[in-house]
């Protein structure tokens, strides 16, 4: 199909991408990669009135480390994520999980922010917004504010963010040195969407977990922290016993969906199965 007809504004900074969009009202459309966007506007599941495209806005392509977070600027693109050295050494879970996302042409255009705006259930960087403590920075007409993930992500594709906001970067945790992390997805070829997937990170302090992280995504109405697994594991040895009350916490919060791929049922089974696995190799690469 052939998108409805649009006006098309290239914004050269933040304040005319703020004031273009207010502008508009409610019908104008931020474009960063296009790789979600696009398509719903060739299906004109999506008709803006204008469309604003923020790709010649300067410094935003910039991946920022400020010690104890990275920053990462709204044209951060998927390669930049997957090939960053600093993420490679300090968060190598993220580093794994961009293994997993789409194939090399999405990920040469698609950014990490434009994905969290999509807010898509089965997408790998809202869930990593979550496990990381994602700050979402956002400019609108009246000034700056900063949301976190868990609260920028209401659903699938929806999101806090008002028709007049833009999105500037996303914050996210480094965690300790010698954190142990985890990732696994289930997917039917390698780069599609996950059927299931699941995230972890943990510190181990002399013989116990702490500072547990898990987030999954594929099997609710968006990706989420699961705390009772959280819970379940934080201040104990994850030994067989643990991990088991851990997966059947995990089974129990969440909410999958039954489609066209799978079942509601072999999701939970699913993703239980991968919460098994990633919190046995976060806790051994912890030690
Ligand atoms: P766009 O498509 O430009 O925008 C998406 C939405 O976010 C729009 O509503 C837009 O207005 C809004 N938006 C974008 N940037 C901002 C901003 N700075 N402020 C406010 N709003 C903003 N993703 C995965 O996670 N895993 C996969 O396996 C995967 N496979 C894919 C396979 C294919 C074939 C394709 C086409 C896409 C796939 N994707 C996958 C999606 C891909 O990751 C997209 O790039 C991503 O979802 C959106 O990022 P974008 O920069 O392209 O956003």
């Amino acid at each position: 199909m052939k998108p409805a007809p649009f006006d098309y504004v290239r914004a050269e900074s933040v304040s005319h991408a703020v004031a273009t969009l207010a502008a508009a009202g409610s019908d104008g459309k931020i474009i960063a990669g296009g790789q979600s966007l696009m398509p719903m506007i060739n299906f004109r599941l999506v008709k803006p009135s204008v469309l604003l495209d923020i790709n010649a806005i300067p410094g935003l392509d910039q991946i920022e480390d400020l010690g104890g977070h990275l920053r990462l600027g709204a044209l951060v693109r998927h390669r930049m994520t997957a090939s960053d050295p600093v993420i490679a050494r300090d968060i190598p879970v993220l580093h794994e999980a961009m293994k997993n996302v789409a194939h090399l042409t999405v990920r040469n255009r698609g950014t990490f922010c434009g994905s969290v705006c999509h807010a898509d259930p089965a997408a790998e960087m809202p869930m990593m917004a979550l496990l990381l403590d994602g700050i979402v920075r956002i400019a609108g007409p009246s000034g700056e504010r900063s949301v976190s993930a868990a609260e920028f992500l209401t659903g699938s594709l929806t999101t806090v963010l008002e028709p007049d906001e833009m999105v500037t970067a996303i914050d996210i945790l480094k965690p300790a040195a010698n954190a142990g992390w985890g990732f696994a997805e289930f997917a039917r070829r390698h780069g599609d969407y996950a059927l299931a997937a699941v995230s972890v990170v943990l510190d181990r302090v002399e013989g116990l977990a702490r500072n547990v992280r898990i987030a999954v995504m594929g099997v609710g109405e968006i990706a989420s922290r699961i705390a009772p697994a959280e819970a379940a594991l934080e201040g104990r040895t994850p030994d067989a016993a643990v991990i088991a009350e851990a997966v059947a916490a995990l089974r129990s919060a969440v909410e999958p969906m039954s489609d066209l791929s799978a079942s509601a049922d072999y999701r939970r089974h699913l993703v239980g199965a991968l919460a098994a696995r990633v919190i046995a190799e976060a806790w051994e690469r912890a030690a």
